[in-house]
């Protein structure tokens, strides 16, 4: 096998020989190439033709299986593959029986990316790992009824891409195209969230779990959350989030329900110490899933694009009984227990979307003048294992006391149970959402360039950003698309970015790998 795609990759260079780091086996890594190298071939089969919907869902699904911590079931795999396959004969009827094959829309070797040329392979790299991302986002909105014609469009262009002879100057431009896309994909699932669950509100959640049944619902997918309270609803049975589902509680149309009562746990990479023995079962219906251990493997519950073997799927009728029954029959606590994030502290607090920071521009605007708050930060991205993720709290627990700390992903779970205090009125910490809710920090961004009257680059605005997945590749991909500079990236930079593709992002968009809080901290307000 080989995979790179992660922060936690092997030695920082890739992850080679029987099992990667993320506990993915070979065979799943060669299988997950395999669906990579049929969705290529799919892609040159359809060519400038309009895809037909089932085609862009077979395209979502399959980039989005082959994120980091989604799926780890061969059995879905080659389901995918197979699909993938079939789909492929309505756009090139009997090409698979052709006596004089061309090769035009094979199944592409994955091999040849991973073999390449160092320059070319990291920005074929980019691009598919922005576009597994994106897919991400997109899935989310079409669950919701929200499609867009360019976004879907371009799945095909950027696989088609990777698997041609491309050269720099030819990729460069398309990696580019993959940032301004994935910047449409997350306005439109802004649009199908906020439409479909209202616009969120800033609420405190406690880390506090009730006594009695329960379920803990994981990953970022509100229309599962939403369909698992309304099946819960007047059963006795609480719901609780976890890592990327937290900022659900801000939504007008979740947070209605009685028995949407707190978040359990921490970020992902913490779950299988935290879910350990838990008298409850968890149901994950985005990213990350880790293998689970013994203790608590037989509550284990997945759904979507989410797979891992052994493990009771739920299917695309989303009937939850079992998760549910098995609720039921574990009891939960026999009484309320606290938790506490990293830090010690139990409360945290979310919903802080651009319609609420904006609702509080003038508010803002005017504590900027008046010298009340000298600076903000955009601290946020996706959490990790790695050591050195403590930079992110340390760097929130220095920055000064009259700075503005923005955030949202799951990396908010170093310092979100961080009690930061107030500034004119306003928190000092405001968690904005999900990691694909970017967009309304980018919005805010923007609002805040016009009251200035002056670009974003000048405002007195620094994002401090971790990654650890494809989304946060495609995020970042729109950042640079922006033109947004001076961005500090850790806890590492990407394996997949070679020496020349990193000076010309050095060079264009100054990006900076996070150093110590205290030198990154001077460096950007000095
Ligand atoms: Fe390694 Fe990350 Fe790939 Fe898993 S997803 S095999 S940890 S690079």
């Amino acid at each position: 096998m080989f995979c790179f795609q992660c922060e936690q990759t092997a030695g920082c260079s890739g992850c080679k020989g029987n099992r990667g780091v993320c506990g993915k086996q070979d065979t799943t890594a060669k299988l997950q190439d395999e669906l990579t190298g049929a969705l290529i071939g799919l892609a040159h089969a359809v060519g400038e033709d309009k895809a037909e919907p089932e085609t862009d869902r077979l395209m979502m699904e399959g980039l989005f299986a082959t994120l980091t911590n989604v799926n780890f079931d061969d059995e879905s795999l080659k389901k995918q593959i197979a699909s993938v396959h079939q789909e492929k004969e309505k756009y090139v009827p009997g090409c698979n029986s052709c006596q004089e094959p061309c090769g035009r829309t094979s199944d592409y070797p994955m091999e040849m990316l991973w073999k390449d040329q160092e320059d070319i392979r990291s920005l074929k790299s980019l691009l598919l790992f922005g576009l597994r991302g994106t897919a991400a986002y997109a899935y989310h909105a079409m669950v919701l009824g929200y499609t867009d014609e360019q976004i879907n469009a371009f799945f095909y262009k950027g696989m088609a891409a990777i698997g041609e002879d491309r050269d720099m100057d030819n990729l460069l431009p398309l990696v580019m195209e993959a940032g301004a896309v994935n910047f449409r994909c997350m306005e439109l699932l802004d649009r199908a969230n906020t439409e479909t669950y209202g616009i969120p509100a800033p609420a405190k959640v406690e880390m506090k779990v009730e006594k009695g049944p329960f379920i803990v619902i994981s990953g970022h997918d509100l229309r599962d959350l939403k369909l698992l309270l309304e099946q819960t609803e007047g059963k006795g049975v609480n719901i609780y989030t976890h890592g990327e589902m937290l900022p659900a509680h801000a939504y007008p149309e979740l947070r209605k329900y009685a028995h949407l009562k707190g978040n359990f746990g921490t970020a992902w990479q913490n779950q299988q110490k935290e879910f350990a023995g838990l008298p409850a079962p968890v149901l994950f219906t985005t990213n990350c899933i880790m293998p689970p251990k013994d203790s608590y493997r037989d509550r284990v519950f997945t759904t979507g694009v989410v797979s891992y073997p052994g493990m009771v799927h739920i299917g695309e009728d989303r009937d939850f009984t079992p998760v549910i029954e098995k609720a039921a029959a574990l009891g939960g606590f026999t009484e309320e227990k606290t938790f506490t994030g990293i830090n010690g502290g139990s409360t945290l607090t979310t919903g802080f979307g651009h319609d609420t920071i904006l609702s509080a521009a003038g508010q803002v605007v005017e504590a900027v003048k008046a010298g009340q708050i000298s600076h903000f930060f955009l601290v946020g991205g996706c959490d990790g294992a790695r050591t050195g993720r403590n930079y992110y709290t340390e760097f929130v627990q220095k920055a000064p006391k009259d700075s503005i700390i923005l955030t949202l992903a799951c990396g908010k779970y170093r310092f979100n149970d961080l009690d930061l205090g107030e500034i004119g009125g306003l928190p000092r910490l405001m968690d904005m959402g999900q990691c694909n809710d970017a967009f309304g920090a980018i919005k805010v961004a923007v609002a805040l360039a016009e009251a200035f009257h002056c670009s974003v680059n000048e405002l007195p605005l620094t994002l401090v950003l971790s990654w650890y997945e494809q989304k946060a590749v495609s995020i970042l991909l729109t950042l640079l698309h922006l033109g947004i500079k001076n961005i500090y990236l850790g806890p590492t930079l990407p394996a997949f970015v070679s020496e020349n593709v990193l000076n010309y992002l050095v060079e264009n968009f100054q990006i900076s790998p996070v150093s110590t809080p205290e030198e990154d901290l001077k460096k950007i307000l000095g």
